[in-house]
């Protein structure tokens, strides 16, 4: 069984001008349908979540970044300047990074656990899945971002 927790991976844009690396283990992945990820993936977010040491870039990569608008952690995100794919989003605080799980190489061995923000979701959106789904955040918003194992005291945000 491919499991991503073992494997460096890696990933990148549509063009290939990005390209970067994550040391496992990722985080939980989620699916979140608030309107910032919306707009900006153009339909839901499927992401995971890394700390920040382990996700690495070639020296000289070049990201555009953006303040995402609505943001209650004030996160900016990053995409290609080159194609516009969609690949991080950071929070002004602490030490989390989410990576667009579609911009990884495959097998990436991630497998979505949860909803967030369906009430911001888009009206054509239909669940076909039995994932717990919140409203907003889930009730301990950094608890989806912290990767098994890993201390709560890791982000403090
Ligand atoms: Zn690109
Ligand atoms: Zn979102």
């Amino acid at each position: 069984m491919e499991r991503a927790d073992r494997a460096i991976l890696s990933g990148g844009c549509l063009c290939g001008a990005v390209r970067y690396q994550v040391q496992p283990p990722l985080g939980e992945m989620f699916l979140c349908h608030c309107v910032d990820c919306r707009r900006w993936n153009g339909s839901l977010c499927a992401g995971t979540v890394v700390l920040k040491h382990q996700l690495t870039l070639p020296p000289g990569t070049e990201l555009t970044w953006f303040t995402s608008p609505n943001s209650e952690r004030r996160a900016r995100r990053g995409f290609c300047p080159t194609c516009g794919s969609s690949l991080f989003w950071i929070p002004e605080e602490g030490h989390l990074v989410c990576v667009a799980a579609g911009s990884l190489d495959q097998p990436s061995g991630l497998r979505p656990t949860r909803h967030l923000f369906v009430s911001q979701q888009a009206d054509y959106w239909t669940y076909a899945d039995d994932l717990p789904a919140h409203p907003r955040h889930r009730p301990d918003p950094l608890a989806w971002a912290r990767p098994p194992g890993t201390p709560e005291a890791v982000d403090n945000a």
